[in-house]
């Protein structure tokens, strides 16, 4: 061997044909191509051009994602991998390792690679060749039988972590893991291997008594180098502490992926600065090349496994997990879509970004933002913030709740609500402050107040049109639920009356859109947008009064309405979405028998099917992500009042109906002395 494999001499280089087994397709694991005489020269590079053609695995589109299961994802690792390993002329594992490390992205690793500044890759790229006959082994390594004979003297501390150490033995957990969690729990590294070792060598005191003795135990670690795997780092294992250490690692499910190199690479006795997760070891990651060799069929095939989990982590924006009981389907986005709304062909709906129930077009931060804000401690702590004040003393909440200008805090300190001074000494009023004037600390805290009264005012708003809906959904599945009762009570064909659940279905569906929609309008930007030309149907921007191309038309009084998108257009929307729910609602609205429904069949169809279309144009413009790039990240402060869709008027957040003369329109429903609201 002229050049170097990268795996030492004593293993040959593992055939990358043999890789073929992955995935369902592929030629079976034939045996006999794998060189069975170690010193058998492995080929250097496979003959790539002579794969055969495999099939390419594909998934089940539903909506913008494609339902894939695992075997899809293990052959689009093996493909990239592949083809970055022929590229790089490195084996099929290593370009695992290194893709990984750049995130699957093969053109980014192909030009980081040899930059100095390239991400964690798992590996090393050059190895250097060793020529010794005889070799150490690195899962001995660490038994150092020469500590028992010093005996140095020993504190409480340290015979109370060798106790520590011993008893972590005994429950089987590895030397990585050992040593990383006494160093997380704040022991001195050098404290921790010495303790290791004492206990390693007592253990091997008691081996070597036995008879069984592997040649690694028998040689103390120094093996034969045809009896060792070395990895990229020249760090060498003997085969038997290999196979039991892979064994091993097959239980830690998909951490397995992360197994590296088990070599202790720190000298220095006073190290500070191995405290990482990875330790005091080398940080070589082990390739898919050794599992194979180790592990048998069954076992690499769950390391590919955890790797094609791994590479669809990774690419998180790509990839989501159904979150569905047992369901082993991973959606994939199709190209171009960045849809939130994931459909699994299991049929479970769900957000594919926080895999929560799907909160479209609210986006994940806004959502997570608004239940927050909906929070207990939330609410009060803004109550607090807009109606009262610190005490200058103790800095405890103080509520100011009558006209007089006298405060007193439990701690004792009285003081003055206008100029926040002692109230003693200058001559205070009740009604009366003789040095108030509005200096910097009381003014920034009544902005901060005002604030907090407009954010608490404004959530409120929304949060109850929300109970609203809740209250229709119950009253909804209420209603399913004693339709359902009696038919299971009499023997009514399903067909006939299969129309009622339906448009029970489509006003579910409806109000849980609704409730989303609620939560997109607390987040709506109040800018003004485009308008369109009536003239000439140039699309103008906003904040132009003539149309710029024409000259001729104006920007029409309500130009939101006429223009691409804005606030007012989208509440027109959400309101629309109302009427049309509650025109279907109202043919449920009384205590009505199946078959009086059944009555009104032509009627309730009709109705139904408005609403889903509705319902469905809706869904369909925020999956065209009409409506995100009006969601901002917090409430818009200029909006300071909800839209009337009657008479285009803004009213406060504190009306429940329009203010405007005459107009009385609900600010739930946008009707005009709604009966919902008020049933008189
Ligand atoms: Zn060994
Ligand atoms: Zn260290
Ligand atoms: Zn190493
Ligand atoms: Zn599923
Ligand atoms: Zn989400
Ligand atoms: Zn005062
Ligand atoms: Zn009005
Ligand atoms: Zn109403």
């Amino acid at each position: 061997m002229e050049e170097d494999d990268g795996w030492g001499n004593g293993t040959p280089l593992p055939d990358l044909q043999r890789t073929e087994s992955w995935g369902t397709t592929g030629s079976k694991n034939d045996e006999t191509e794998w060189p069975s005489d170690p010193e058998e020269p492995s080929p250097m590079q496979p003959d790539w051009s002579a794969e055969p053609e495999e099939e390419i695995l594909k998934g089940i589109k539903v909506g913008n994602f494609e339902c894939v299961k695992t075997d899809y994802l293990k052959q689009q690792v093996h493909r990239i991998s592949k083809d970055f390993a022929g590229t790089m002329e490195i084996p099929l594992g290593v370009s695992m390792n290194i893709l990984r490390g750049f995130k699957w992205n093969k053109n980014r690793a192909g030009i980081d690679i040899f930059s100095e500044e390239h991400p964690k890759t798992y590996t090393t790229m050059t190895t250097k060749e060793t020529k010794e006959s005889k070799v150490r082994c690195m899962f001995y390594a660490s038994i150092d039988l020469e500590a028992k004979g010093k005996k140095p003297k020993k504190s409480k501390k340290h015979s109370a972590l060798e106790n520590k150490v011993g008893k972590m033995i005994e429950d089987g957990k590895t030397q990585q893991v050992i040593i990383r969690a006494l160093i997380r729990k704040k022991y001195k590294p050098a404290d921790v291997m010495k303790a290791f070792n004492a206990i390693q060598a007592k253990i091997a005191e008691k081996i070597l008594k036995s008879e069984n003795l592997t040649e690694c135990e028998k040689g103390r670690g120094l093996v034969s180098r045809e009896n060792a795997t070395r990895l990229r780092c020249g760090h060498w294992g003997c085969k038997d502490c290999w196979k039991d250490a892979l064994t091993h690692s097959l239980a830690t499910g998909r951490e397995i992926v992360n197994y590296r190199c088990q070599k202790i690479v720190c000298k220095n006795k006073k190290c500070s600065q191995h405290k990482s997760d990875t330790g005091c070891f080398c940080e070589e990651a082990v390739p898919r090349e050794v599992f194979d060799e180790f592990l048998g069929e069954k076992g690499i095939d769950q390391y590919d496994r955890w790797m094609a989990w791994q590479f669809a982590l990774d690419k998180k924006k790509e990839y989501s997990h159904c979150p569905a009981p047992n369901c082993e389907y991973w959606l994939k986005q199709l190209p171009m879509s960045n849809s939130s709304r994931a459909e699994c062909v299991c049929g479970k709906v769900f957000c594919f970004y926080c895999h929560r129930k799907c909160h479209s077009p609210v986006p994940c931060r806004q959502y997570e933002d608004f239940l927050e804000r909906g929070g207990e401690k939330n609410v009060l702590s803004l109550w607090l913030k807009s109606r009262t004040f610190p005490c200058p003393k103790c800095k405890a909440p103080i509520e100011k709740n009558r006209a007089c200008l006298h405060m007193s805090c439990i701690c004792g300190h009285h003081f003055c609500w206008a100029c926040k001074k002692n109230w003693n000494g200058i001559g205070h009023g009740y009604y009366n402050c003789p040095s108030y004037k509005k200096d910097k600390e009381s003014k920034k805290y009544e902005v901060e107040a005002q604030k907090s009264t407009r954010e608490y005012r404004k959530f409120k708003f929304y949060d109850a049109q929300m109970d609203i809906i809740r209250e229709d959904i119950k009253l909804i599945q209420k209603k399913k639920d004693k339709f359902e009762k009696e038919m299971e009570n009499s023997c009514r064909d399903l067909n006939t009356y299969s129309f009622i659940f339906e448009a029970l279905d489509t006003l579910l569906q409806a109000k849980e859109q609704m409730i989303y929609l609620v939560i997109t309008a607390f987040y709506f930007s109040g800018r003004k947008t485009q308008w369109t030309c009536l003239k000439c149907t140039f699309l103008n921007a906003g904040t132009n009064k003539k149309c710029t191309m024409c000259g001729r038309g104006t920007k029409p009084v309500h130009e939101d309405m006429k223009g691409a998108g804005g606030k007012d257009l989208f509440e027109q929307q959400q309101k629309l979405m109302v009427q049309v729910t509650n025109n279907l609602m109202k043919l449920f609205s009384k205590d009505q028998k199946l078959d009086e429904i059944l009555q009104n069949r032509k009627n309730v169809v009709t109705v139904r099917n408005a609403c889903d279309k509705f319902v469905r144009k809706v869904v369909e413009d925020v999956d065209d992500g009409v409506y995100t790039n009006f969601i901002l990240d917090a409430p818009d402060e200029s909006i300071e009042g909800w839209y009337c869709v009657l008479c285009k008027k803004m009213n406060d957040f504190g009306k429940p109906v329009c203010s405007s003369q005459g107009c009385d329109a609900c600010q739930v429903h946008g009707e005009a002395a709604c009966l919902r609201c008020n049933p008189h």
